[in-house]
């Protein structure tokens, strides 16, 4: 097999396994391994007809050692299992968590790009009522499982900044509803706006808060930060899905020596950030250089990456390849 590591796209290819489990009958069942790219689903499953879904994403890095680094899995499987609660699904313990993105990701090892090539191998797990119900209610049954496909670098052309279109005629997320959760229904109701911006020629939409549209909010499928007055800021709200790369970058401003604030932040606020940024796993950091809104007013914040983000990211991406050493205990290697 010969893939082209260093020209692998930010999507998905076949690899020799995946790995699965169900909630049957009150419990959790054994992993078992699949060959196959395929699932038998029921018509009348609740994941088809009422959105009972969740997924994570990770990445998993070979370093200059050879060995395997997985980023914070733990925060992955935790906020895997609020999701589930957030919609009434069976949580996935995190012993099955771990347990299944291991064997994946050992049983695939030859589709972990080498150290050095900037690509990863993306690591999707998967939970959804597989059980049947015509009434909404939730089922009883339950699948979890996990794929992983090696990805490239998101930015084919390095880390450089993106335009992004402040839009009042889209939400994606209610300011009580599901926001929060990585559930694919979330996705559904954030594609037109998604579409449009695109379509605009813009990298994603910057929402603001649905009740009031006067905050900012989710930053297309990532969280939104802006710094200023060696000050990283990054906006509050319980419709915003809690990322764990933001709150890794957190910590790293904070050993950087910046402050931190998670609060509100005011649309007009933008114009006085000396940075701005998307962060989630699978960009790291999307450095923002202009942010527009449909009324065409513009907000510039340059065409080259800010110093603090690009500190930022070199930082987070050391750490997550074993370039750095992790004084957090964030890496965990897969033996
Ligand atoms: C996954 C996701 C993020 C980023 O979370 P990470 O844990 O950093 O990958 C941000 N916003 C939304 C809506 C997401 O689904």
């Amino acid at each position: 097999m010969n893939i082209d590591w260093k020209n692998l796209p930010f999507g998905y290819m076949k690899t020799d396994y995946n790995v699965r489990t169900y909630f049957r009958d009150g419990k959790w069942g054994s992993l078992e391994v699949s060959s196959s790219e395929r699932i038998d689903v029921h018509i009348a499953a609740t994941s088809l007809h009422y959105g009972q879904e969740a997924f994570e994403g990770m990445k998993a890095f070979k370093g200059k050692d050879g060995k395997i680094r997985l980023f914070r899995w733990e925060e992955n499987a935790k906020r895997m299992q609020m999701s589930a609660r957030g919609i009434l699904m069976q949580e996935v313990p995190t012993e099955v968590f771990r347990k299944a993105i291991y064997k994946v990701i050992r049983m695939n090892e030859r589709f972990i790009p080498p150290y050095g090539s900037g690509a990863s191998l993306y690591i999707r797990p998967l939970l959804f009522g597989s059980g049947p119900q015509v009434g909404v209610k939730p089922a009883d049954e339950y699948l979890f499982m996990v794929f992983v496909t090696p990805v490239g670098p998101y930015f084919k052309e390095g880390f450089k900044p993106v335009k992004m279109l402040l839009t009042k005629e889209f939400d994606r997320a209610a300011p009580l509803g599901t926001g929060r959760f990585k559930v694919g229904g979330n996705y559904a109701a954030s594609l037109t706006s998604m579409k449009k911006a695109h379509e605009m020629g813009f990298a994603n939409v910057l929402y603001l808060d649905s009740k009031e549209k006067k905050y900012i909010d989710e930053c297309g499928p990532a969280n939104f930060f802006g710094i200023k007055n060696n000050t990283y800021i990054t906006p509050k709200s319980d419709s915003i899905l809690p990322s764990i790369t933001n709150m890794s970058l957190i910590t790293l401003a904070e050993e950087m020596g910046l402050k931190t604030e998670r609060r509100l932040v005011e649309e007009g606020e933008l114009a006085s950030f000396e940075e701005v940024g998307a962060c989630g796993t699978a960009a790291v950091i999307s450095p923002i250089g202009k942010i527009v809104d449909e009324t065409g007013k513009e907000f510039f914040y340059g065409d080259e990456p800010g110093t603090i983000s690009t500190k930022l990211y070199n930082r987070l991406l050391a750490i997550q390849t074993g370039d750095a050493a992790d004084p957090f205990g964030w890496v965990e290697i897969v033996e």
